[in-house]
C-alpha cells in the first residue's frame, strides 16, 4: 500500500526525521488558510497524487503547460496555483497517458534548496536486509541514475542484528559530500528513518530529493512511502491512510475476495491457482502471439464463490476478449473446480469464449463435468493446448 506525500512527511515528522512545515487542502480556500498559517514568504504548492515526476507532470487541460508543483510567492498565488490543479489530471511519466486527478495539495513552505540529493531505503531480497541507496543526483529519477551513472549510487546494507549504526551513516554521509555537522544531521536524519522504516513494516521509503539548505541543514523535501501489505493488520492507524480514489477500483474489489489481481493490457483474461503457474501461464499467451489481460492468482482454496468472484473481475475489463482459466489441482480437486467453474460461468451469463485447462486429483471427472455441462467451455489438455485455443478463439472473436 501506499500513501500521499503530506502523509508520509507526518509519520517520519513523528519520528524525528527533519521535513519543512506544510498543510494538506482540499479546496482552494483550505489552501489559503494553509498558506495563511505557514506565513511566507515563499510557498510550495504540490499535487497530491500516488505518483512521482509531478513537478515535470504536465495538466491535461493547462494551456501554459504548468507542472504539479509550484513554486509561488503570495497567498493569493497559493489560492489561485491550488485552484488551477484540484480538480484536474496531472500527467506524469509514472501515471500513464490517462494521468491522475488531483483531489488534494499540500501547501508547504519554500526550501532554500542548495543541493538535491537522493536518499531510498528498500527491502534487498537478496541480501535479506534493509538497504540504504544513496546518490548525488537527486531531483531526479533514481532508475535513470542506475542506467547512465551508476557509479553515482551507493548501497549500504544494514544487519537486522545491529541496526543501523555511525559507521553506517557516515558511509553514506561522506558518498553524499556532506561535511561538517551535516555529517550528524544525516545520521540523525537516517537513525530516524531506519526506525521509521521498521518500526511501521515498509517496503520503501524513498527521499528524492533530500535537500542541504543555504544554511547547511538537512531536509526531505519529498517523501515516498510504501508499506508491506501482509503487515498492515499490526498497523491500524496507516492502514487508515489509505486513499482508495488512487487505486485501481478492479484491485480494491480483488482484494475484498483474497484475490491477488493485476490488471495488464492485452485482451486475455486468466484465472490461474499460484503465482508461478500465473505467471507461466502469462508467458505461454505471449509465446502463441496473445496479449494477457491480467494477473490473477485464485490462491490455494478456490471456492465457487471466490471463482465467481474472479470471473466477474475479469469481465469488469471491457478489453477482454477470452478467458484462460488454468488450475492444477493439488489439494484442490479438478471436480470441485470444474462445478465451480461452471457455476460462474452461469452466472456471469459468459459471453466470451473460455478455454479451461484442469490437471491434477480427479482430472477425468473435472473434464467430463465440463463437457456435460452444455457450456461452450473449450477444454484443453495442457498449457500449450490451451494457450493456443485461446488465442485462436480470440482471433476468431474478433474477425
Ligand atoms: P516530484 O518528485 O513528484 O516531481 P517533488 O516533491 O520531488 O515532486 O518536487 C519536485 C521539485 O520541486 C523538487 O525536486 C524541488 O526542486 C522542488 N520542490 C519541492 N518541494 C519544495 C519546497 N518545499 N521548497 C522548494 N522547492 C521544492
Ligand atoms: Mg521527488
Amino acid at each position: 500500500m501506499n500513501i500521499h506525500e503530506h502523509q508520509a512527511k507526518e509519520l517520519l515528522r513523528k519520528y524525528g526525521v527533519a521535513v519543512p512545515r506544510g498543510g494538506v487542502a482540499f479546496t482552494a480556500g483550505e489552501a489559503e488558510a494553509a498558506a495563511r498559517e505557514l506565513g511566507g514568504p515563499v510557498w510550495v504548492v504540490k499535487s497530491q497524487i500516488h505518483a512521482g515526476g509531478r513537478g515535470a507532470g504536465r495538466f491535461k487541460d493547462n494551456p501554459e503547460g504548468k507542472g504539479g508543483v509550484r513554486v509561488v510567492k503570495s497567498v493569493d498565488d497559493v489560492t489561485k496555483n491550488a485552484g488551477e490543479m484540484l480538480g484536474h489530471v496531472l500527467v506524469t511519466k509514472q501515471t500513464g497517458a490517462e494521468g491522475k486527478e488531483v483531489k488534494r495539495v499540500y501547501i508547504e513552505e519554500g526550501a532554500d534548496i542548495k543541493r538535491e540529493l537522493y536518499l531510498g531505503m528498500l527491502v534487498d531480497r537478496a541480501s535479506g536486509r534493509v538497504t540504504i541507496i544513496a546518490s548525488t543526483e537527486g531531483g531526479m529519477e533514481i532508475e535513470e541514475v542506475a542506467h547512465n551513472t551508476p557509479e553515482r549510487i551507493i548501497k549500504v546494507a544494514v544487519d537486522p542484528a545491529t541496526g543501523i549504526q555511525g559507521y553506517h551513516t557516515r558511509k553514506v554521509a561522506f558518498a553524499l559530500g556532506l561535511e561538517g555537522k551535516q555529517v550528524g544531521a544525516a545520521a540523525k536524519f537516517l537513525t530516524a528513518m531506519y526506525r521509521a522504516f521498521n518500526d511501521l513494516d515498509c517496503s520503501i521509503l524513498e527521499i528524492n530529493p533530500l535537500i542541504v539548505t543555504g544554511s547547511g541543514d538537512i531536509l526531505a523535501l519529498d517523501a515516498k512511502m510504501g508499506f508491506d501489505d501482509n503487515a498492515l493488520f499490526r498497523h491500524k492507524d496507516v492502514a487508515a491512510l489509505r486513499d482508495e480514489a488512487e487505486e485501481d477500483p478492479a484491485e480494491i474489489e480483488a482484494a475484498k475476495h483474497d484475490l491477488n489481481y493485476v490488471k495488464l493490457d492485452g485482451n486475455i483474461g486468466c484465472m490461474v491457482n499460484g503465482a508461478g503457474l500465473a505467471m507461466a501461464t502469462m508467458d505461454i499467451i505471449k509465446l502463441y502471439g496473445g496479449e494477457p489481460a491480467n494477473f490473477l492468482d485464485v490462491g490455494g482454496g478456490a471456492t465457487k464463490e471466490r471463482v465467481t468472484a474472479a470471473f466477474k473481475l475479469i469481465l469488469s475489463d471491457p478489453n477482454v476478449k477470452g478467458i484462460l482459466v488454468n488450475i492444477f489441482g493439488g489439494i484442490m480437486r479438478c471436480d470441485v473446480i470444474a462445478e465451480g467453474v461452471v457455476a460462474a460461468a452461469r452466472e456471469v451469463q459468459l459471453h466470451v469464449p473460455l478455454v479451461v485447462r484442469l490437471e491434477g486429483t480427479n482430472v477425468a471427472l473435472g473434464k467430463q463435468i465440463l463437457a456435460d455441462s452444455g457450456l461452450p467451455i473449450i477444454s484443453a489438455d495442457n498449457l500449450a493446448d490451451a494457450a493456443e485455443k485461446i488465442v485462436r478463439a480470440v482471433v476468431k472473436e474478433r474477425a
